[in-house]
C-alpha cells in the first residue's frame, strides 16, 4: 500500500538520475515519500495583478504583466547588467538581472507578453525589479496561478537543473494525484475528531495544493501535531518502558540523618520552592518507582541543599549517594561545604577527581566497595570504570549540560539496579525543549531566590567607558568588595583568547598595582595545584581581583565577590553570560555586572545586551536566547537527534507541543502496551518510527 512513498525518487516522471542526485545530495531527498516531506515554507497569492503605475518601493512581492518591449546588455565588467523594459497599459518598468545573463538573454522573446514577479526597489528615482520570475503569459499559465502558490527552498545546483520553486512545483503535480488516497493514517479516530483534524492523506495534499489559506493552516496544524505527537510519544514510551523494566529503591524512612539535619544543622529555613522540591524528591524516592529528575533552578536558587538533603534521605534508608560534577573546582566546592555541613552528622566524605591517584585512590574505591564510606563527591572520574559501590542508592548530577547524555547512560550500566538520578540544571531551559530533550525525566522547578538577595544590576560599556569601570572597581575594593574579570575561551581560538586574557591581566596590573592590591589568574591550561592555589587566594580574600576564563562558569561559589566583568561579552551567548552573571549576588551587598564589548555589534548581539541589562529572570533570557539562536544550537540538543523536525517548530509551536504530550500521555495510560484495535494507525506509526529497515535508503 505505501510502496508508492518508498519508491526511489529517480523513477518520478520529471526527475530522472540527474536530479535525483541534487536531490539527495542537496535536501537528502531519496523517495517519493521524501520529496512528499519537502514542505513549502510559505505561500503565496498570485491571483491578483498590479498596475505599473501604481508600483512603489515598499518590500512586498508585485506581480505585474506587460509586454516586453526592448532587452540590451549595459555597463561592463562587475557592472555588466542585463535591462528589459517591460510595460503594461498604465506605464513601463525596467527589469534587471546581473546573473544568468546570457541564458536569460537567449531564453526571453521581445515583443511577448509576460507574467513578471518579484520585489520592485527604487535605484536612483527609477523603480525596476532585480531578477524577477519571468513567465510567458498564457492561458494555462494563468490558470496555474490560481489559488495560493507554495514556495519551496531549493539550493543553487537545483536551480541550475530547473528545481528551483516552480520546478518543485511541478513535481508535486505529478505526486500528488500518484499518492492520492495512499497515505496511511497515523492517529486514531478519537483524537482526529477532537482536534477537528483532516486527514493525513489530505493533509499532505492542501500543504502543497491549498485552495485557500485556510486549507493551507489546517494542513499544517495537522502535520506538526503528528511530529510533535510522535516525538513525545516515543520519550514517554521511553520512561515507561524504565518505570516497568526497573523498581526503584523504595526509601521510605526519614531517619536521623534527615531529621537530624532538618532541625539542628539546617544553616538557613529553606525557601518555599526548595520546601516543595524536597518533597517532590521524597515522594518520587519513596514510591516503588525509579526517580528520574531533572531540577532546574537559577544559579543561586539553593540547588546543592536540595542535594543535600536528598542525599541524607538515601543515608537513612541504608545507601551510598554521590555527587558529580562537571569540573574539578566545582566539586572541590561541593567537596568543602558538603563536608562543612555533614561533619557534625558524623557522616564522612570523600572527594574523587582526577587528580587524586595512587594509595588515596585505591583506598577510596576500597571503602566504596565495603560501604564504609557513604557520600562521595567528583568529576566524571566517578563513573570511570574501577569504581564499584557497595548500594549505591542515589546520584546527583550537577550542572547537567556538561555531561552528555551517553555519560548519564554509562551510570545505568554500573547497576543491575540502577540508582535514583537527579540532574541539576541552572541552564533554565524553555519549556518545549525541555518536553523534548528532557521529555523522559520528570521535572521539578525552583523558581524562588533565598530571601534577602538584591537584584544584580546590569550596564553595559565599550571600550570608551574603561576608565570609568577601573574606577568604580577601585571603589568597589575600597568599599571591602571582590571583583572577577572574565575573557572568552573559545576552543577555535584558543591562543588568541588566552593572549586576550594575559593582555587584560597585564593591563589591570598597572592600574592595581600591588602590594596595595592582589590580583589572581586562573585559566584552563594551569596545573590543578595552581588553580586551586590561585582560587584560594580570592576566595580568602587576599586577592581582591580575579582575572579567569570561563573555567569560573561553573558553580564557584565567593559571596564577597559582587562585581562581575564580562570582557568582549557580545563573543558570548545569553546562557553563558546569564551563567557568569550568576557568580555575583550571592552576598547581602548590592552586585554589579559589567558588560564589555566593541563598539560595533551585531543586531544580535545588541539584542543580548539589551536582555541582560533588562532582566534577571533565567527563563526570559532562555526565551530570548532560543528565538536567536534557534534550537539547534542550543546546548546538547544538536546530538540528540529529537531535533529533526521538518514542520514544527521548537519556538512558536509550544502550544501544540504541550496538547501533543497531552494526547500521548492519555494513549499510554489508557493503552500501555498500544495494542487496541482503534490505536493499530499509532502502533504501525510507532513500529515504522522505530524500526532501522524502513530507513534502508538512507544508510545506503
Ligand atoms: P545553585 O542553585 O546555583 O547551585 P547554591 O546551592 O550554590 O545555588 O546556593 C547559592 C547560595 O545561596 C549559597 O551560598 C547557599 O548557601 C545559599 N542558600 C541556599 N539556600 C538558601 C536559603 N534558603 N536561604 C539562604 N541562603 C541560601
Ligand atoms: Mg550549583
Amino acid at each position: 500500500m505505501a510502496d508508492v512513498l518508498h519508491t526511489s525518487i529517480e523513477f518520478l516522471k520529471g526527475v530522472g538520475p540527474n536530479r535525483a542526485d541534487v536531490l539527495k545530495l542537496d535536501l537528502h531527498i531519496f523517495t517519493i515519500g521524501d520529496l512528499l516531506q519537502h514542505f513549502p515554507f510559505k505561500y503565496v497569492d498570485r491571483s491578483q495583478f498590479h498596475k505599473i503605475n501604481q508600483l512603489n518601493s515598499d518590500p512586498v512581492y508585485v506581480q505585474v504583466k506587460g509586454t516586453l518591449l526592448s532587452i540590451e546588455e549595459v555597463g561592463k565588467g562587475k557592472a555588466k547588467r542585463l535591462s528589459a523594459k517591460l510595460r503594461d497599459d498604465s506605464a513601463s518598468i525596467e527589469l534587471v538581472w546581473f546573473r544568468g545573463i546570457p541564458w536569460m538573454k537567449k531564453s526571453l522573446e521581445l515583443g511577448k507578453e509576460y507574467i513578471v514577479y518579484g520585489k520592485a526597489n527604487l535605484f536612483g528615482a527609477k523603480l525596476s525589479i532585480t531578477h524577477p520570475e519571468m513567465t510567458l503569459y498564457s492561458i494555462p499559465a494563468m490558470q496555474e496561478l490560481k489559488g495560493l502558490q507554495p514556495v519551496y527552498n531549493s539550493s543553487e545546483n537545483m536551480k541550475n537543473r530547473g528545481l528551483d520553486s516552480r520546478g518543485l512545483k511541478k513535481l508535486m503535480a505529478v505526486l500528488l494525484p500518484m499518492v492520492k488516497g495512499k497515505i496511511p493514517e497515523t492517529l486514531n479516530s478519537e483524537i482526529i475528531a477532537d482536534m477537528q483534524f483532516m486527514s493525513r492523506d489530505q493533509a499532505f495534499q492542501h500543504i502543497h495544493q491549498p485552495a485557500n489559506l485556510e486549507m493551507a493552516n489546517k494542513a499544517i496544524a495537522r502535520l506538526k501535531f503528528d511530529e510533535l505527537f510522535y516525538a513525545q510519544l516515543r520519550i514517554l514510551k521511553i520512561k515507561q518502558g524504565r518505570q516497568t523494566t526497573y523498581a526503584g529503591f523504595i526509601f521510605d524512612k526519614v531517619g536521623d540523618y534527615f531529621n537530624g539535619f532538618y532541625t539542628k544543622h539546617l544553616p538557613f529555613e529553606l525557601t518555599g520552592a526548595q520546601k516543595r522540591v524536597v518533597k517532590e524528591i521524597r515522594k518520587d524516592m519513596g514510591s516503588g518507582q525509579h526517580m528520574n529528575r531533572l531540577l532546574q533552578g537559577d544559579v543561586g536558587s539553593g540547588k546543592t541543599m536540595v542535594a543535600l538533603l536528598s542525599i541524607l534521605i538515601a543515608l537513612d534508608n541504608g545507601y551510598q549517594a554521590s555527587i558529580m560534577a562537571p569540573t574539578e573546582i566545582l566539586a572541590n566546592q561541593h567537596f568543602a561545604s558538603f563536608q562543612e555541613l555533614l561533619a557534625p552528622m558524623g557522616v564522612d566524605v570523600e572527594l574523587l577527581t582526577g587528580s587524586i591517584k595512587g594509595k588515596k585512590r585505591e583506598a577510596i574505591f576500597e571503602r566504596l566497595a565495603s560501604g564504609n564510606l557513604q557520600v562521595i563527591v567528583g568529576t566524571h572520574a566517578l563513573i570511570e570504570d574501577p569504581v564499584v559501590f557497595k548500594n549505591i542508592g542515589l546520584v546527583v548530577i550537577d550542572e547537567q549540560h556538561r555531561f552528555g547524555v551517553a555519560q548519564r547512560s554509562k551510570l545505568w550500566k554500573k547497576n543491575t539496579r540502577p540508582p535514583h538520578i537527579l540532574v541539576m540544571t541552572a541552564t533554565p531551559i524553555p519549556r518545549t525543549l525541555a518536553m523534548t530533550l528532557y521529555g523522559d525525566l520528570d521535572t521539578s522547578v525552583i523558581d524562588e531566590l533565598p530571601p534577602g538577595r538584591k537584584a544584580i544590576t546590569t550596564r553595559h560599556f565599550n571600550d570608551g567607558g574603561r576608565l570609568r569601570v577601573f574606577g568604580f572597581m577601585r571603589d568597589q575594593i575600597a568599599l571591602g568588595r571582590q571583583v572577577y574579570m572574565v575573557y572568552p575561551l573559545i576552543e577555535e581560538s584558543e591562543a588568541m583568547d588566552y593572549k586576550d586574557l594575559m593582555d587584560g591581566y597585564e593591563s589591570v596590573q598597572r592600574v592595581f598595582q600591588p602590594p596595595h592590591y592582589q590580583i589572581s589568574v586562573l585559566h584552563g591550561r594551569m596545573k590543578s595545584d595552581a588553580k586551586d592555589f590561585e582560587m584560594q587566594r580570592f576566595k580568602s580574600g587576599l586577592a581582591q581581583i580575579m582575572v579567569a576564563t570561563t573555567v569560573i562558569e561553573v558553580g564557584v561559589n565567593v559571596p564577597n565577590a559582587s562585581v562581575m566583568i564580562i570582557e568582549s561579552a557580545e563573543r558570548f551567548g545569553l546562557s553563558q553570560l546569564h551563567q557568569l552573571r550568576g557568580r555575583v549576588g550571592r552576598g547581602a551587598e548590592q552586585s554589579y555586572c559589567i558588560l564589555m564589548t566593541a563598539d560595533k555589534l551585531s543586531p544580535d548581539a545588541k539584542l543580548r545586551m539589551r536582555t541582560m541589562c533588562e532582566t534577571n529572570d533565567g527563563f526570559k533570557i532562555a526565551e530570548v536566547d532560543l528565538k536567536l539562536r534557534g534550537p539547534g544550537d542550543i546546548e546538547g540538543t544538536r546530538q540528540s537527534g529529537m531535533m529533526d523536525f521538518k514542520i514544527a517548530d521548537l519556538v512558536q509551536d509550544t502550544q501544540v507541543m504541550q496538547i501533543a504530550r497531552q494526547k500521548a500521555m492519555e494513549i499510554l495510560s489508557d493503552d500501555p502496551e498500544i495494542i487496541k484495535a482503534e490505536n493499530r494507525p499509532i502502533a504501525a506509526k510507532l513500529t515504522e518510527l522505530t524500526d532501522p529497515k524502513s530507513n534502508w535508503s538512507r544508510i545506503s
